[in-house]
């Protein structure tokens, strides 16, 4: 059986998901922690914990299938130290977010340079992870593949491999691969997936791959744009999809959705997935 979902909203608490990701014909989702554009993040409310755990037990949602993504403030990369002090401790309170409600993975993007160069960002990555990962012992960290612009890191396979090695407990560092980002970052997902898949296998080992974010794109390949478009609709198209989707080691990882739109838009997305590879 496929796992699939999309990202889904928490206006209102944490409890509607598990339900509100069935009725769109899910069985995995991906949430925020807090309100994505603010700083501060308070800790869910206790009733709202117990009902969000005793609906995830009700609806049969596994734990590999619940996926947190963090705000999009927080740059760890960051050369500007109040910045990333910053930056370090809401990744933390997310982290302990993430605890309480029992969900194992927390989706960051590496972050930004902002000019001061890859390889002191993947630096100072590297820094705040470990200090993150050493003040809060349950959560794992999935670094997502982002497009390259705005001096962004984890545009190349390569600097997710550089960061898991250097740090401290690579045994909670995993990734995601977003499959717009990926394209719009050169790599053709569709015509070159299998030498795609041996790069990240040779790299990092396949069975860090933990999620997919299954994205068409508006925009070609290596445009380097970011601009995620619903399925079969944008340039890697149904065809293109149905390619990357049914391949065997595609097929076991769970796919949450970033598309446009709402809860109603992602069931259609969902349903025109399940329609492209065969699966009713
Ligand atoms: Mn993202
Ligand atoms: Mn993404
Ligand atoms: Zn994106």
């Amino acid at each position: 059986m496929i796992r699939i979902g999309a990202h889904m909203p928490i206006g209102g608490g944490f409890k509607r998901v598990p339900k509100e990701t069935i009725e769109i014909g899910g069985n995995a989702f991906q949430i925020f922690p807090h309100n994505p554009r603010q700083w501060k993040a308070g800790f869910p409310k206790e009733d709202d914990v117990l009902e969000f755990r005793n609906r995830i037990k009700k609806y049969n949602i596994e734990t590999d299938s619940m996926l947190s993504h963090s705000g999009y403030l927080i740059n760890i990369a960051s050369p500007k130290e109040d910045n990333w002090k910053k930056s370090l401790d809401l990744l933390i309170k997310e982290m302990e977010i993430c605890s309480i409600l029992g969900i194992k993975y927390l989706n960051i993007h590496p972050g930004s340079h902002l000019g001061a160069g890859e390889d002191k960002g993947i630096k100072k990555i590297v820094k705040a992870l470990n200090i993150a990962l050493e003040s809060e012992k349950n959560t794992f960290i999935l670094l997502e593949n982002v497009a390259q612009k705005g001096g962004n890191i984890g545009y190349k396979i390569e600097h997710l491999k550089f960061i898991i090695d250097k740090v401290k407990q690579p045994e909670r560092l995993g990734i995601t691969i977003d499959t717009c980002h990926a394209w719009d970052a050169g790599y053709d997902i569709v015509n070159k997936l299998d030498e795609f898949l041996d790069k990240i296998d040779k790299l990092i080992g396949l069975e860090k791959l933990k999620f997919i974010h299954l994205n068409d794109s508006k925009n070609e390949l290596g445009s380097n744009k970011d601009r995620h478009e619903n399925i079969g609709k944008g340039v890697i198209g149904e065809e293109g999809l149905r390619k990357f989707l049914t391949h065997e080691i595609i097929l076991t990882k769970p796919w949450i959705l970033e598309t446009p739109g709402d809860n109603e838009i992602h069931k259609q997305d969902i349903s025109k997935v399940k329609e492209i590879i065969g699966v009713i």
